[in-house]
């Protein structure tokens, strides 16, 4: 097992995941085993409790982990379904040796950083690829060299390097390059000072990567790689591209699957990047284009709605269908009225948590009703939808989720029973992938080519049984369900074109070679109905 570790320099958003996965993607074209790690040092357990304003979306995997979005990165780039152990926080690690302490597993010694945090985190480095049967660890440190919180993450790293010795280990540093000036001088002072930083924590780095607008020039290239004491092979360019998809052909362009397979001495295959590159030529190539709206609260970080934005850009290689998306914020939609979605071919109102904004949202889901815009609802949408419908079509005027009006006479959306005892916050979330089952005539299960479903899962709050009767004979229809069909997971509108939402997060799930059907559905729609 050879371990590649990713550390990051001068600041964060980089795109060190897009990188990391990058290198993921190329060594899995060369028949490597790649098991991708990311570790976030902060101390919060996981990312479950976290606002997306600061973090981005809160990704969800199939063993009902919150995570970290890169996760979800690492699982679209190589096509994998990934567990809770492939994110490691500094939560988590110290959790494990203070429980680890109290057993009296350590007795007798003083509790240490080092040795026994960081003997910990190599631990769970290595207990990950084994598990997975990996050839190679593909370690993305979080945030940035020279963090305090990140020093004991490093030194672990470090000290791998040593155990393991040279030949299986490679450091990547990703860095960013600035232009300067009138002239658009490409300045290398902060790789420079970060490179620094990085060799005072004991690790001298196998490859930097420059993120900056444009490629290196040759002599900067150079230069950064004298410093450095890199081979120039080992500095690669990375600049703005147009698709994050484009990124592994950029790398493999300036020669750094060959440089990374020579360094770790491992034996240079056939390669295969022959679907990834005909997934990228349908993606920018498109035949025709839509306008899709995405109503959504937290617009201003784009992060937050990553998992939707990749979807679409799935079903677009699957369609030829260009997405363009058109952000509207809910609070927006109740100041100026649902005119401001007019001549959107779509509609997505995706999930959300607390009540800011819930009205806009349930008037977006009724103009796409009333008017048979191709509509989808994911998680909140999908409740929403039905509270608008309960309000409209059956005329409960005060209709709503108990989660955002605990005394509504009309708890269309509630708490299952067995929840409402439940007060801790970490605790009551419904989260991870179930089964589903689909009435097979339903639009639903034509979009998978199956009625058996898994898809994931990440709310408290469920459609109130009590109420399906009246929904379903006025048009909605519940033609998803769970556990013994006790719970709602999808709705089709009768008689409208396309209105279809779910409980579940089919973006959670979606690939580059297998796109979220009811995304790609809804693009489809939005096409059709132009
Ligand atoms: N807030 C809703 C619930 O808890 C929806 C959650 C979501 O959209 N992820 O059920």
């Amino acid at each position: 097992m050879k371990f590649v570790v990713v550390t990051g320099g001068v600041l964060s958003g980089l795109g060190k995941g897009i990188s990391t996965s990058s290198i993921g993607v190329l060594l899995k074209s060369k028949g490597l085993k790649v098991s991708p790690v990311k570790i976030d040092p902060y101390l919060n357990v996981d990312a479950g409790t976290m606002n997306p304003y600061q973090h981005g979306e809160v990704f969800v995997l199939d063993d009902g982990s919150e995570t970290d979005l890169d996760l979800g990165n690492y699982e679209r780039f190589l096509d994998v379904n990934l567990g809770g152990d492939h994110n490691i926080t500094t939560g988590k690690v110290y959790r494990a040796v203070i429980e680890k302490e109290r057993r009296g597993d350590y007795l007798g010694r003083t509790v240490q950083i080092i040795p026994h945090i960081t003997d910990e985190i190599k631990a769970l480095l290595r207990a990950v690829g084994e598990k997975d049967r990996a050839d190679i660890v593909l370690i993305e440190m979080g945030g940035t060299v020279g963090d305090i919180e990140g020093m004991p993450f490093l030194e672990a790293v470090r000290q791998l390097g040593q155990e393991v010795g040279k030949e299986n280990v490679l450091y990547v540093h990703t860095t960013l390059v600035p232009v300067m000036g009138a002239v658009g001088e490409q300045k290398t002072k902060p790789t420079q000072q970060s490179v620094r930083e990085l060799r005072a924590s004991g690790i001298q780095p196998n490859v930097i990567i420059a993120r900056g607008e444009r490629s290196l020039e040759p002599d900067v290239k150079k230069k950064i790689a004298f410093f450095s004491d890199v081979p120039v092979e080992g500095v690669i360019s990375a600049p703005d591209a147009s698709s994050i998809y484009d990124v592994p052909l950029l790398f493999d362009g300036q020669g750094l699957t060959e440089y990374i397979l020579k360094t770790l001495n491992l034996p240079v295959k056939e390669e295969d990047l022959k679907q990834w590159k005909a997934m990228l030529e349908r993606l920018k190539n498109p035949e025709r284009e839509v306008t899709i709206a995405l109503v959504g609260k937290y617009t201003h970080l784009k992060d937050s709605y990553i998992s939707h934005i990749e979807a679409f850009h799935h079903a677009s290689a699957a369609s030829r269908i260009k997405v363009n998306l058109r952000w509207v914020e809910s609070m927006d939609i109740e100041k100026k009225g649902v005119k401001i979605l007019e001549g959107a071919d779509g509609i997505l109102v995706p999930g959300g948590f607390g009540d800011r904004g819930i009205e806009g949202k349930i008037a977006a889901t009724r103009y796409a009703a009333d008017h048979d815009i191709p509509f989808q609802g994911v998680c909140l949408g999908f409740q929403l939808a039905t509270v608008g419908f309960a309000r409209e079509t059956l005329g409960l005027k005060d209709a709503n989720s108990s989660e955002f009006n605990p005394k509504t006479p009309y708890p269309v959306v509630d708490l299952l029973p067995e929840q409402r005892t439940v007060k801790d916050m970490g605790a009551t979330m419904r989260l991870g992938a179930h089964e589903i089952l689909l009435e097979e005539n339903s639009k639903t299960a034509k979009l998978y080519g199956t009625a058996t479903i898994f898809e994931r899962h990440r709310h408290r709050y469920e459609i109130n049984p009590d109420f399906i009767p009246k929904l379903e004979a006025a048009g909605l229809r519940y033609v998803g369900r769970s556990d013994g069909g006790r719970r709602m997971e999808v709705l089709e509108l009768q008689g409208h074109p396309y209105f279809v939402a779910s409980q579940f997060h089919p973006e959670l799930r979606s690939r580059p070679f297998h796109p979220s059907p009811i995304h790609l559905g809804l693009v489809k729609a939005a096409a059709g109905k132009k």
